[in-house]
């Protein structure tokens, strides 16, 4: 029987390997019997639910009987206002994972080619590998996309192409004029996915407004998620903006309430709540700066991130310092030993790195202990 059922599964399905999530703090203290376990693998927020949300979701909990709004019409409305668009460029997604998924579902089939970059979210290949279609792998430069490289890729069989910015596990960021360039060589008929999950972290006087760039490229999705910088990662909600036949498709395709009535509430309400957003990305300033800067004390090298992230090398500093070298999985195990759980990424070609979810200070802070004690850094 083994290995029966999964000959049975589609081709693609057959290759799936399961996404690897950050490693639950509840998990680890049942592990290590300890309690104050500082999480820092999964890039959420440090600063904990918005109080805004706290009491839209008490008010909501009697109303959980009811299926929610299969359109989520005030949700759609908050963004729809916010972002200068109209209802009918959105889809709402369990998610931005979600839409993903689905915008792969809706256009692409297994004749087609589905291009990302090397060292790209991990995504973009499970939802291609499980279509069955061909992912095209474009090398990385500087462990960010190399957008000319990929410009240069596109074949007839091109149908989707997926960009992070910032990118996630390296935090590399494309500038608006590179982005913009690269649109204008993309044919009509391929599907540009800007997958904006940090967007809210990224500089302000260089992150730009891609979504109004889809008057001049149609074919160009804009996703974004309220897991990140609004503090809603285990509501599970994200959206994504494009032309509205785009989401007319979309929107065929998703389940009627793939978004909860939690979700909606919470997303619509942390919206406006722009103190809640300002209070997280002024955190994370200051965060990135602090790790920055102990990273720089202690030579190991990073890749400067424009997202909550940041990834650094463990084994740079043994060229300097004649320690022993070690991988970043076998860090990634020593730091659990100490009660930090972050997030090795071997998985995505980056075996000498970790990535480290910037967290609150006191967080930041028990991470640079743990990471100086376990490399013996002084
Ligand atoms: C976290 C992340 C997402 C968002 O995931 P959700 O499904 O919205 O929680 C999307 N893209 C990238 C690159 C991410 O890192």
């Amino acid at each position: 029987m083994s290995n029966y059922f999964l000959s049975l599964a589609n081709v693609g399905v057959q290759k799936l390997r399961p996404y690897q999530a950050g490693k639950p703090t509840d998990e680890l203290e049942r592990e290590l019997g300890i309690t104050d376990i500082v999480k820092l693998a999964s890039n959420e927020n440090p600063l904990g639910l918005s109080e805004s949300v706290k009491l839209a979701l008490q008010k909501e909990l009697t109303e959980l009987t009811r299926y929610p709004d299969a359109n989520g019409f005030y949700l759609k409305q908050a963004l729809a206002t916010k972002y200068s668009v109209n209802n009918d460029q959105i889809t709402l997604g369990n998610g931005s994972n979600d839409l993903l998924e689905l915008i792969a579902r809706a256009f692409v089939d297994s004749s087609h080619e589905v291009m990302f970059a090397e060292h790209a979210f991990v995504v973009y290949p499970l939802v291609t590998q499980a279509i069955g279609a061909t992912a095209v792998v474009v090398k990385a430069k500087d462990y960010g996309h190399d957008l000319s490289a990929m410009a240069a890729a596109i074949t007839d069989k091109t149908k989707l192409i997926f960009i992070a910015n910032p990118n996630n596990p390296t935090g590399t960021f494309l500038e608006q004029a590179e982005i913009k360039d690269f649109l204008a060589k993309v044919p009509a008929r391929v599907l540009v996915v800007l997958d904006e999950a940090y967007f809210e972290y990224a500089d302000n006087t260089r992150r730009g407004n891609a979504i109004a760039w889809i008057k001049e490229f149609p074919n160009l999705i804009v996703s974004r998620t309220f897991s990140k910088a609004y503090g809603l990662a285990g509501l599970r909600v994200g959206y994504s903006i494009s032309h509205p036949e785009i989401a007319d498709i979309l929107n065929r395709v998703r389940q009627p309430f793939n978004c909860n009535a939690l979700a909606l509430k919470a997303a619509e309400t942390v919206l406006q709540d722009e103190q809640y957003l300002a209070e997280g990305v002024a955190l994370n300033n200051a965060g990135m700066q602090d790790l920055c800067a102990f990273f720089d004390e202690k030579n190991l090298a990073y890749i400067p991130s424009m997202g909550n992230f940041i990834t650094v090398n463990v084994a740079s500093f043994a060229d300097k310092k004649m320690a022993d070298k070690k991988t970043g999985d076998q860090v990634y195990q020593a730091l659990l030993e100490e009660g930090v759980i972050v997030r090795p990424i071997t998985g995505y070609g980056l075996p000498n790195h970790l990535r480290i979810s910037i967290g609150t200070e006191a967080e930041n802070q028990r991470f640079k202990q743990a990471l100086t004690k376990v490399l013996n850094l002084q």
